[in-house]
């Protein structure tokens, strides 16, 4: 029987509504062998994704998927098998966390100057100690009735183009992927379909060190990911994939949707041992 894996599945470790514990259940009920537990900005979830992978006897890859700079908009580079204890990965972290923070403090503020007030302790929280980002607030914002659904919070108030967005301060990608490496990690492209122009961005990367895309993905097409499949034989990539699946934060529920073969995980796991 053919064997797969998810390997980007976001939890209440970042901006994910489920537990890695309740992941990790329904990835085994839907039948996958390996699940990567990926939080954004985070190793704080390593222990919590291993302790639910053996509770549910599937294997679990702790991941982080790292924001970072791009010339439009944001590119975000996944590390697999990193060691979560690294102190230059812990130290980065931290310091990213905290500009995080900063951020969600400037944009309650600009929400304030709007008539909506929000407490930094509500949002906080809601965030329960993970990585805190704009879908917290704009789950917040459709709980207190501000706007009728989460898109709405983008699109009217927190969107790149909204009155209250501040940019978040980002790694660039090659720092992200030097940190990855150092850590002893697996730095991938995520979500190819979403770069601006993904070959000559793909290429700029793999310059930079990133040793595979994420080819499989929720919102590409077969031939998308055909595409896909076709530039990471040519360049010889490692190649990986995911649902990106948030929970129920975002719209739809997409785990299961995306089927890695398992083949692609053992060559991604042979990489990290170099
Ligand atoms: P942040 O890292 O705090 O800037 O938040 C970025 C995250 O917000 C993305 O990873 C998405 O999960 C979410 N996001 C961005 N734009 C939208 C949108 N229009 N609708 C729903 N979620 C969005
Ligand atoms: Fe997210
Ligand atoms: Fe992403
Ligand atoms: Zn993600």
């Amino acid at each position: 029987m053919e064997r797969y894996a998810d390997l980007h599945v976001h939890t209440t470790f970042s901006d994910g509504s489920f537990t890695p514990d309740e992941v990790a259940r329904r990835a085994r009920a839907l039948g996958f062998a390996a699940l990567g537990i990926c939080d954004h900005d985070t190793v704080e979830g390593f222990p919590a994704a291993r302790a639910a992978g053996v509770a549910h006897g599937i294997e679990v890859l702790p991941a982080i998927e790292l924001s970072t700079k791009a010339t439009a908009g944001q590119q975000h580079i996944l590390g697999y098998c990193c060691d979560g204890t690294h102190p230059e990965l812990v130290a980065t972290l931290r310091r990213l966390r905290t500009a995080r923070e900063d951020r969600m403090r400037l944009m309650l503020a600009k929400l304030g100057e709007l008539g909506i007030d929000i407490s930094t302790a509500d949002l906080w929280a809601l965030a329960d100690g993970g990585a805190i980002g704009r879908p917290h607030l704009a789950r917040l914002l459709q709980e207190r009735g501000v706007v009728p659904t989460i898109q709405d919070a983008f699109v009217t108030l927190i969107g790149r183009d909204g009155p209250a967005f501040v940019p978040k301060l980002v790694l660039t990608a090659e720092e992200a992927i030097a940190l990855i490496k150092a850590a002893g990690g697996v730095p991938i492209i995520a979500h190819p379909i979403h770069l601006a122009a993904p070959e000559a961005d793909i290429e700029r990367l793999v310059a930079a060190g990133a040793m595979g895309i994420e080819a499989y993905y929720s919102d590409n097409t077969p031939a998308d990911t055909e595409r896909f499949l076709a530039i990471a034989r040519r360049a010889n990539l490692l190649v990986t994939g995911g649902s990106d699946c948030h929970g129920t934060a975002k719209d739809q529920l997409c785990l299961g949707m995306v089927h890695l073969p398992y083949a692609e995980v053992e060559k991604l796991k042979a990489a990290a041992g170099r």
